[in-house]
């Protein structure tokens, strides 16, 4: 089988890998119908976080279950699953408190941008499709083992609700998915910042009501002066630098819940700023696998369809070049179809 692997920054390769096999009882293989690449994938690639071996690519995911271990007991194969990038029992005290991503016996999903994959954990971390879903559905599915959930958990951690205020800070596809989550649970306004026309387009298209070209000072201000001065009812912090985690703070109003979920690189909470207007903050990796089964529904129905951010389309053979398109934002989200259901 081949994979993908990074060796140093700019440098993806798709070559010749390990097949995957059970190695626990609690394993499944699962035959990968699409991947695709996460903003995350880009820090190593650019160079933010350092590369100290070849390492293989890839923790969003779902396909077709083709083996599992004799421990198996919920998923057979033939099933349509999707996967979050966190492995799960769903048993242990943190699963049970609903926080999967934290699960005692967690691993990180790491090598999906391959046609195969060994999931460990599989009865608690993958979640079947009642039948086959159509090649159509496959993008918007995807987006439920990460990016769709993270929005959703950005806006769940800042408790927005029907007649929310909510700003939206960053334009990649977790923002744009934070939008949608948003628009999802009722919020009355959305601010979405970006200035880029394409990224302000499909935030129109899932529920903001306003866009905001500004950036750092200039941004707070004008979330500021859109609301009278007050700030918003929920922040949803969506990159992880400095600069947009400084502006979540500042916009998001006296008592407050900034909701992060941007993977934080050189961040600093403003603690005391937030400390005497008594705003909070909540949020961290999503626990993807409790909230698959609610939003699985609503794509299905076609109520939702977050697998718009995916607006660039290639196979594992072109896996360098989805990579270098989300580099250099020819790309929001890079889809990798892999193999028809
Ligand atoms: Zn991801
Ligand atoms: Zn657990």
């Amino acid at each position: 089988m081949k994979g993908t692997v990074l060796y140093a920054p700019s440098d993806v390769s798709f070559e010749k890998r390990p097949e995957p096999k059970i190695i626990k009882p609690t394993d499944a293989i699962v035959r990968i119908s699409v991947t695709c690449v996460c903003g995350s994938d880009l820090w190593p690639y650019r160079g933010a976080n350092p590369i100290t071996e070849p390492t293989p690519m890839g923790h969003e995911y779902c396909g077709i279950v083709e083996e599992v271990g004799s421990a198996v007991k919920t998923v057979r194969p033939g099933q349509f699953v999707i996967g979050s990038f966190a492995t799960s029992d769903n048993s242990c005290p943190h699963c049970q408190y609903g926080y999967q991503s934290s699960c005692e016996h967690r691993e990180w999903i790491s090598t999906a941008q391959a046609p195969r994959l060994r999931v460990p954990l599989a009865d608690g971390t993958l979640v079947a499709t009642p039948e086959v879903p159509s090649d159509e559905l496959l993008p918007s599915l995807l987006t439920l083992s990460d990016v769709m959930c993270t929005g959703h958990h950005a806006a769940v951690s800042a408790g927005v609700r029907p007649g929310s205020v909510v700003a939206v800070v960053g334009d990649g596809a977790v923002g744009l998915s934070a939008v949608l989550a948003s628009s999802r649970l009722g919020a009355e306004r959305i601010i979405a910042l970006s200035r880029n026309p394409v990224r302000q387009e499909l935030a129109r298209e899932f529920g903001a009501t306003c866009i905001l070209a500004e950036r750092g000072e200039a941004a707070s201000q004008a979330v500021l002066e859109l609301t009278g001065g007050v700030g918003v009812d929920a922040a949803l912090e969506c990159v992880g630098t400095g600069e947009s985690v400084a502006t979540a703070f500042a916009i998001a109003r006296p008592g407050s819940t900034v909701g992060i979920v941007g993977v934080p690189h050189d961040v600093q909470v403003p603690f005391e700023s937030a400390f005497f207007r008594n705003i909070g903050w909540r949020g961290g990796a999503a626990p993807a696998r409790v909230y698959i089964p609610e939003l699985i529904d609503d794509v299905l129905d076609g109520r939702i369809n977050p697998g718009r951010v995916l607006d660039y389309e290639t196979d594992l053979e072109g896996i360098a070049d989805a990579y270098a398109a989300m580099d250099e934002r020819r790309a929001i989200k890079s889809l990798v179809r892999v193999g028809t259901c």
